[in-house]
Formats: C-alpha cells, sequence, structure tokens
C-alpha cells in the first residue's frame, strides 16, 4: 500500500461526460465528497430531482480518479 499514492489522489467530473452540453466540472479528494455536489448541480443546474440508476450509472462511469 503506497501511502503518497493514496493521499494524492483526486476525483474528477465532468457533467459533460454524462452526455449534458454543460461545461460544469469539479474535483475533491475523494468520491464520497464529490457525489452530493454532483447531485446538486443536476438538481438546480438541469431541473432533474431525482437520479435514477441510468443516470447513477453514467456519473460513477465519468468519474475519474488522478494520482497527482
Ligand atoms: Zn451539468
Amino acid at each position: 500500500m503506497n501511502i503518497k499514492m493514496v493521499r494524492m489522489a483526486s476525483y474528477h467530473f465532468k457533467c459533460r461526460d454524462t452526455g449534458m452540453e454543460c461545461p460544469y466540472e469539479i474535483s475533491a479528494r475523494k468520491a464520497e465528497d464529490l457525489i452530493p455536489k454532483i447531485v446538486a448541480h443536476e438538481k438546480s443546474e438541469h431541473g432533474i430531482d431525482e437520479i435514477g440508476d441510468d443516470l447513477k450509472q453514467r456519473i460513477n462511469g465519468s468519474i475519474k480518479r488522478r494520482f497527482f
């Protein structure tokens, strides 16, 4: 287990990657921090009140992990 790698990891999300015409991008240290922000964005910007399984999968598939 490489502690340094874990500490440096961050998660990036581009709304565009879910198929939206949207420039929204966000990054966070933990995926758990990212999800509620993405959900809030979907609600406020795209009027999606409930995130269905299809969108959940697209969001999950769009979150990219980076190590630096
Ligand atoms: Zn968006």
